[in-house]
């Protein structure tokens, strides 16, 4: 129970602050709180909306409300949003430009987060499945965790104040840009093809053979583009590579039974 549960609408309606956190009984946040600016309403497993009435918040916590399907895109004063956990989230609306904090951590819904939030320094976007690119225009952006998000192909090179990047596990990405010249942190492995990560080599099987799992479930288009691609090629033909082409030899032999028999080897 929270006081949502247990005190009379009048008095809630003047408040500005509100945690009504790990209630499980708690449905909806009354509309009427109109002056609420800080909202603590995460782990609440029966919470589905939060009202679009609530437009001078400006930090909002909502994590683990597995639920709620959405932000209401009128909360334009929001500078902290974090919606992690909120499996049925699939967007972070664009009107939110005032955010400096961005938690969307584990959103297996979330394809794109949009490329109006200049003011972001910080985010936290990682076990996004669908997640494909990082929006260049973040330019504030310091801290960016993106770890274990199996779609994104790039770190755009005009983050140029970033100074704490994780993107550990994410095998697609190529390369990291040589303009992010304030880089102090950077933890990447789980890369296999960052030039940095070569020398590791046996490491970077469990990547590849996680590639293989993605063709085996569906996937086979990124799995197509990446098998052709020269790094994907230098990486695992080069002649360091002790390995590489049992691995090689391994993929096809998995991949075969998979692939039509019209279509030409991967080469
Ligand atoms: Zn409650």
């Amino acid at each position: 129970m929270c006081l949502i549960c247990t005190e009379p609408l009048d008095s809630l309606a003047e408040m500005v602050w509100l945690d009504c956190s790990w209630c499980d009984a708690v449905t909806a946040i009354p509309p009427e709180m109109v002056n609420l600016v800080r909202l603590n309403c995460h782990d609440c497993p029966r919470l589905a909306s939060i009202p679009d009435t609530l437009v001078d918040l400006v930090c909002l916590y909502c994590y683990n409300c597995p639920l709620l399907a959405s932000i209401p895109s009128t909360l334009v004063d929001l500078m902290e949003l974090s919606c992690t956990k909120c499996l049925l989230i699939s967007s972070i609306p664009s009107s939110l430009v005032k955010l400096v904090v961005l938690y969307c951590a584990g959103c297996p819904l979330l394809v794109s987060l949009p490329d109006t939030l200049a003011q972001l320094v910080e985010l936290v976007c990682p076990d996004c499945p669908r997640l494909a690119s990082i929006p260049g225009e973040l330019v504030k952006l310091n801290m960016l965790n993106c770890s274990n998000c199996p779609r994104l192909v790039a770190i755009p090179s005009t983050l140029i104040q970033l100074g704490w990047l994780n993107c550990f596990n994410c095998p697609l990405i190529l390369s990291i840009p040589s303009t992010l010249a304030r880089l102090t942190y950077e933890r990447c492995a789980g890369c296999p093809w960052l030039p940095q990560n070569a020398a590791t080599y046996p490491n970077h099987t469990p990547s590849l053979l996680r590639l293989q799992r993605w063709f085996r479930t569906g996937k086979k288009q990124v799995f197509k583009r990446v098998i052709r691609s020269k790094a994907f090629n230098e990486f695992v033909f080069h002649p360091d590579r002790i390995g590489g082409r049992l691995v090689k030899r391994q993929m096809e032999a998995e991949l075969g039974a998979m692939r039509p028999a019209t279509k030409q080897r991967v080469e």
